[in-house]
C-alpha cells in the first residue's frame, strides 16, 4: 500500500522495512529530498542496469541503478515514466528503476532483479518491489505499434488496432512476477501523474515545462 508520509513523500508500506529507506518525490519542494548525495544516471530510455559503488552525481548513461553501499541513495527522474524501486533485504542491495515504455520493452525491471541476483546474489523470491506513480491507462494512449510490443504480457494487446491505452504498471508488475518476485511483494501506487497535476509533474500534460520528480531509495 502506498501513502503521503509526514514529509510529504510518497512510500510503500512493502518497502518500510528497518535495512532500507526510500521515498517517491511529487512535484513539491521538499526539506532534504532528493538527497543530496545520490547516485544518478543520465536516462536515455534504454534497458541498461547500471552498479553504483561509490561516486555520487551523474555516474553514467542508463536507466536502472543497483547498490549494496550502506548510505548511498540510487535514484531516477520522472514525469509519466514509472518509478520502480526494489529492495532485499536479505542481502542488503537495491535497484532504482526508470522504465518508460521503450524501457518496460527492453524489460529493463527484470534486467535490474537479474543483475541484483548476478552482483549481489540476490533470490528474487526475497525481493519487494514498489511500482510508484506515473501515467496511468486511464491517460496513456499509445499506437497499436507500441502496444502490441507488451503483448507477451498482456495478450490482448497482440491484436491491437489504431489507438489503445496502455496500462505500463501491469506491464511492469507481471515482468517482475516473471523474474520471480512474489505477487505478494509487489506494490503499486495506482496514481496517475496525468490525472492529479496536483501532485506530480507529467510530460504529456505539461511537455518541456514539466519538472522531474525524484524517488530513491538506500541502504542504511
Ligand atoms: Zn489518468
Amino acid at each position: 500500500m502506498f501513502y503521503l508520509d509526514s514529509c510529504g513523500l510518497f512510500r510503500s508500506t512493502l518497502l518500510d522495512i528497518a535495512s532500507v529507506q526510500h521515498g517517491f518525490g511529487t512535484r513539491h519542494e521538499l526539506p532534504g529530498w532528493p538527497p543530496e548525495l545520490s547516485a544518478q544516471l543520465d536516462q536515455i530510455h534504454s534497458d541498461r542496469v547500471v552498479t553504483a559503488r561509490v561516486k555520487t552525481g551523474r555516474i553514467g548513461e542508463g536507466d536502472a541503478l543497483i547498490t549494496a553501499v550502506s548510505g548511498l541513495w540510487i535514484a531516477v527522474r520522472t514525469a509519466d515514466c514509472l518509478p520502480i524501486l526494489i529492495a532485499d533485504p536479505v542481502t542488503r542491495c537495491v535497484a532504482a528503476v526508470h522504465a518508460g515504455w521503450r524501457g518496460s520493452a527492453g524489460q529493463i525491471v527484470a534486467k535490474a532483479v537479474g543483475k541484483l541476483a548476478r552482483t549481489f546474489g540476490s533470490n528474487p523470491a526475497n525481493l519487494c518491489a514498489a511500482i510508484g506513480p506515473g501515467i496511468a491507462h486511464c491517460c496513456y494512449e499509445v499506437s497499436a505499434e507500441v502496444a502490441r510490443q507488451f503483448a507477451e504480457w498482456v495478450p490482448e494487446l497482440a491484436d491491437a488496432e489504431g489507438k489503445v491505452m496502455l496500462d505500463l504498471s501491469e506491464v511492469n508488475r507481471r515482468q517482475l512476477l516473471q523474474a520471480g518476485v512474489p505477487q505478494g511483494s509487489i506494490d503499486c501506487s495506482g496514481e496517475c501523474t496525468f490525472c492529479r497535476a496536483d501532485e506530480f509533474y507529467s510530460f504529456r500534460r505539461e511537455a518541456e515545462e514539466a519538472g522531474r520528480m525524484v524517488s530513491g531509495i538506500c541502504i542504511r
